[in-house]
């Protein structure tokens, strides 16, 4: 297969898919809104690169290699080159609308769209463009290059050669692709945002602090990482945002985002990437 990939939004998702891609011998444009946050991503793929190099995982030739794969563009219309496009900007429903809408006009014919969203209907996202066959949810795990799972949604309309295509890149990318189905949340997040919604109602309500809360988590239930340091490496804005989907789409209460992770995200307190969540950094 020989794919040139681009990928919208160099967030904490984007730099980590640009990251692989780089690694996997593919040829990756990084494209993003802000020129700040493109020489953000170059600069966290570049140090993530060196701490694979000081652990021994790879030598400079491979990461010299890899980063000549890597560039970057503030121009949405670097796609047309591309064979497969990942999206990873903000979860934000009538933001990615609004970019598939101009992908399809600006990718090639016979493009694959694949989205990272972590919880919006890959249908409905399909349905902004005139090739909802190509589109398809590929949606990778925090920190990318470090998890192994890329969870691959099919939307209603999702052609089988789309399908075969993006596991057979996901595995070129040596991640393990499993299928799900398109209903919000899918499942990684239809499982892990209820348990994180639960983690800060027991802040609220005063049943524990953050650090009770994490340690019995990690010490009596084996999570390597308790529910709130992960929400805060997850972004809070964007449980948040999971979370209205959830509740919204599947119309239960048990999904309703806690007050306290709201007053969070409306404070500009998004866990790592703004330095302060349920823990400072
Ligand atoms: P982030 O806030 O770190 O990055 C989002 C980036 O998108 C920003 O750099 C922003 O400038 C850019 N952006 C916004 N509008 C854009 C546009 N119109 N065109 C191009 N770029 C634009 O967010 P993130 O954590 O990287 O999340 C990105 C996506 O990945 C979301 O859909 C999220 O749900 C999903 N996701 C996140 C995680 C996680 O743990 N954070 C895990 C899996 C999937």
């Amino acid at each position: 297969m020989s794919d040139v990939i681009a990928v919208i939004g160099a967030g904490q998702m984007g730099n980590g898919i640009a990251h692989v891609c780089a690694a996997a011998g593919i040829p990756v444009t990084m494209i993003d809104v802000s020129a700040e946050a493109l020489a953000k991503a170059k600069a966290t793929i570049e140090k993530n690169f060196d701490r694979q190099i000081k652990k021994g995982a790879i030598d400079v030739a491979a990461r010299d290699a890899a980063l000549s794969k890597l560039s970057t563009s503030t121009d949405l219309g670097a796609v047309s080159t591309a064979t497969v496009v990942i999206e990873a900007a903000t979860e934000n429903v009538q933001l990615k609308f609004k970019i598939f809408r101009e992908l399809d006009q600006l990718s090639s014919v016979g493009a694959i769209l694949a989205t990272n969203t972590s919880s919006i209907s890959i249908t409905e996202i399909a349905a902004q463009t005139q090739r909802p066959e190509l589109v398809i949810g590929m949606h990778f795990m925090n920190p990318v290059p470090v998890m192994q799972l890329i969870e691959i949604i099919r939307g209603l309309a999702t052609s089988d050669a789309t399908l075969a295509h993006t596991v057979a890149l996901s595995k070129s990318l040596g991640k393990t692709p499993v299928e799900a189905n398109d209903y919000p949340g899918f499942i990684a997040n239809r499982v892990l945002l209820p348990m994180i919604n639960e983690a800060v109602f027991c802040v609220m309500e005063g049943v524990g602090t953050p650090e009770a809360v994490d340690t019995v988590m990690k010490l009596g239930m084996n999570h390597p990482m308790g529910p709130l340091a992960l929400a805060d490496l997850i972004g809070l804005d964007t449980c948040l945002a999971i979370l209205e989907v959830l509740h919204t789409g599947l119309g239960d209460s048990k999904y309703r985002p806690c007050p306290l992770l709201r007053k969070y995200v409306a404070a500009g307190w998004l866990g790592r990437k703004s330095g302060r969540g349920f823990y400072t950094y």
